[in-house]
């Protein structure tokens, strides 16, 4: 690992050079932050449990035509991603009141939202991500307002989705954060979803006990969080061969 080029390491994850030409490695780190790092601890398998989660969102998103750039998961902390160019905005699509909005417009947290709302915020720690227009985003050349339409377009894709992805396994999806990037294929550019979705960029509410399954269990100090991606991979299905629940006895085998 070390013999490869570190191309850039953000709060949770590292990318790598990639093994050919256009691709790189994305690791998923343990480091959990919050508050721009304010709060900073390392919450083993985490890293683990989000490569999963994001692996089993991407790949989904690739099968039904809403494009990306995740090509494979390599091994526990690491999928093989495409290059591309980072547009420097944070996606916020909302369906139900919580964090900022909630406290910036003085709604009761829970509240349904009378539709859903896509929000950008300009990518600087140092600003700690300040929430920014089409006008700052167009004016200052983040993005064209052709590639703000794609973006708004992809981001409410994603979101009918994802909604319905955690819906049919009994979580309320409340709000998300995406990244997205511009891909160069020969003169052809698509902007695809970048970066990854977890717990660490939703936040998902079990429908039942409005329980939190995502990382404001580490924001507001309420334990737990670890437990809760690994209930969030189980009901979407993919921890089954690292399920302790399961039996590690004998297995019955039915033979005729
Ligand atoms: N979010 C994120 N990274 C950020 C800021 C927000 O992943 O740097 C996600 C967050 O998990 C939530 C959504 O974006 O699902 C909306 O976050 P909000 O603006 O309410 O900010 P917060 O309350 O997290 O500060």
């Amino acid at each position: 690992m070390s013999r490869r080029r570190r191309i850039y390491e953000g709060k949770a994850k590292i990318l790598y050079e990639g093994p050919e030409p256009g691709t790189l490695v994305q690791f998923f780190k343990d480091d959990a932050t919050a508050f721009n790092k304010k709060k900073h601890e390392i919450v083993e398998g985490k890293g683990v449990l989000n490569n999963r989660i994001s692996e089993f969102i991407f790949t989904h998103m690739n099968r039904i035509g809403i494009p990306t750039h995740f090509l494979r998961r390599l091994n526990m902390r690491e999928q093989l991603i495409r290059e591309v160019e980072i547009i420097p905005l944070e996606v916020v699509i909302r369906n139900i009141a919580a964090g900022s909005l909630a406290e910036r417009l003085g709604i009761n947290e829970g509240e349904v939202l009378p539709r859903s709302i896509i929000e950008f915020y300009y990518k600087n720690d140092e600003l700690n991500d300040p929430m920014v227009s089409e006008e700052h985003i167009t004016a200052f050349g983040w993005a064209t307002p052709q590639d703000i339409d794609d973006m708004m377009s992809l981001a409410i894709r994603v979101n009918d989705f994802l909604s319905g992805l955690f819906l049919g396994v009994g979580i309320q999806l409340v709000d998300f954060k995406i990244e997205m990037g511009r891909l160069y294929e020969g003169e052809m550019m698509r902007i695809v979803v970048a970066d990854e979705i977890s717990p660490d960029s939703c936040r998902l509410w079990d429908i039942q006990t409005q329980e939190k399954m995502d990382k404001d269990r580490f924001r507001r100090d309420m334990g737990g969080m670890l437990e809760a991606y690994r209930e969030v991979a189980r009901r979407l299905g993919i921890m089954n061969e690292n399920d302790p629940k399961r039996p590690s006895g004998p297995v019955l085998v039915k033979s005729d």
